[in-house]
């Protein structure tokens, strides 16, 4: 099973640079993510990948396979990957079992009863045995989806290719999808590229998730290495929800933001530089007036200013009275805490990741 390496790929549209740069190791049997907002260029790395678009610039390899570089360039048909699209592209005139069984026709010394027998299978293998003579137009949106894996997967690809597969599913569905997609790349790990832009989706069924900004990786990890440690601002507000503290280092794991002292975990930091400082909103604890807090951790004196409640968390921002600073605070609930009441603040050093690289 190989896996797939992107150099500097680019293509440009007119004066915008859909994807500029782009640099990407899939190892063999991995399954990424390409996660970002939308027009940030996650399709248009597929189709690169694919071989529905040309790049300007930069490579495709797939293993030892060259795919595409300015010398030479593999067209689609010839480079044994199967793509699964958003809108199923199931042919309607077609039976469940012919549909799967469609790429196989090019497959040389099957015969007809072989390549039913594979669709059978296959069917099987995403849990749809018994609806091998329906057509797509009697099957429900998620049994639909079904068949398009099931197709893209008998063929045996070498690479798989999911641009934003569940994205016409209601929401339950898709979160049962999810595990379904996982539980295949498991019984098969074939090396797969899988476009979204839903952050859970990309956590629950990648090994590694690529961050895609402006056209540019910005950074790849697991979904906890990317939670627990946000390289840039972009990555830290995009993966989950944080509070961004702009400061500066003022000594070995100690910030500071106006009368506002924050101890780091982190050292290494240079006196005087900015630095940004992600806090998760879960990670700030908050205690009752007059109740001690553990001495090692950082103590913040705050009022209430905003109380939301969201059934399994509440939400609070909380003004903190040194450092013109504003946190967002998510407690299990009860709401305990009224606007303008005060509060103290607690936060481990641990809890205050410095950015590496802010811009
Ligand atoms: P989405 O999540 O909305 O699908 P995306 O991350 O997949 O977004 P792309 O579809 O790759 O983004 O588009 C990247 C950029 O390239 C966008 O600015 C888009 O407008 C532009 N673009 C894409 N296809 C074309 C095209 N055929 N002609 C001109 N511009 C295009």
């Amino acid at each position: 099973m190989p896996g797939v390496t992107l150099k500097g790929l680019t293509k440009r549209y007119g004066d915008v640079a859909a994807v500029e740069g782009l640099d990407l190791r899939v190892e063999p049997g991995e399954l990424v993510a390409l996660l970002g907002p939308s027009g940030c260029g996650k399709t248009t790395t597929l189709r690169l990948v694919a071989g529905f678009l040309q790049p300007e610039a930069g490579e495709i390899w797939v293993g030892e396979r060259c795919l595409s570089s300015t010398a030479s360039v593999v067209p689609p048909e010839r480079r044994r990957m199967a793509m699964i699209f958003q809108s199923y592209a199931l042919w309607p005139h077609m039976t469940v079992a012919q549909n799967v069984a469609y790429g196989l026709r090019f497959k040389p010394g099957l015969s007809k009863a072989d390549r039913g027998a594979r669709a059978e299978e296959m069917l099987r293998v995403v849990r749809l045995a018994g609806y091998a003579r329906r057509y797509p137009g009697e099957l429900s949106g998620g049994q639909q989806q079904r068949v398009a894996v099931a197709r893209a997967l008998v063929v045996e690809p070498e690479i798989l290719l999911l641009d934003e597969p569940l994205s016409n599913l209601d929401a339950n569905l898709r979160e049962e999808m999810r595990f379904e997609i996982r539980r295949l790349h498991e019984t098969f790990a074939i090396t797969t590229l899988y476009v979204t832009h839903d952050q859970a989706e990309a956590m629950v069924i990648s090994d590694r998730v690529a961050v895609l900004h402006r056209g540019r990786v910005v950074q790849v990890g697991s979904a906890e290495d990317l939670f627990q440690r946000p390289r840039t601002r972009f990555v830290a507000e995009f993966i989950g929800k944080t509070n961004l503290v702009d400061a500066v280092a003022a000594e070995p794991g100690v910030v500071t933001r106006g009368a506002l002292r924050l101890r780091l975990a982190a050292t290494g930091l240079t006196p005087g530089a900015p630095v940004v400082v992600s806090i998760r909103p879960h990670e700030i604890e908050l205690l009752a007036a007059g109740r001690a807090a553990s001495p090692e951790r950082n103590i913040l004196r705050a009022t209430v200013e905003r109380v939301s409640y969201l059934g399994d968390t509440v939400d609070y921002l909380m003004r903190v009275s040194d450092g013109d600073l504003a946190l967002r605070v998510t407690a299990p609930p009860p709401a305990s805490w009224r606007v303008g009441e005060p509060v103290t603040l607690a936060l481990a050093p641990e809890a205050c990741v410095p950015l590496t690289e802010p811009a």
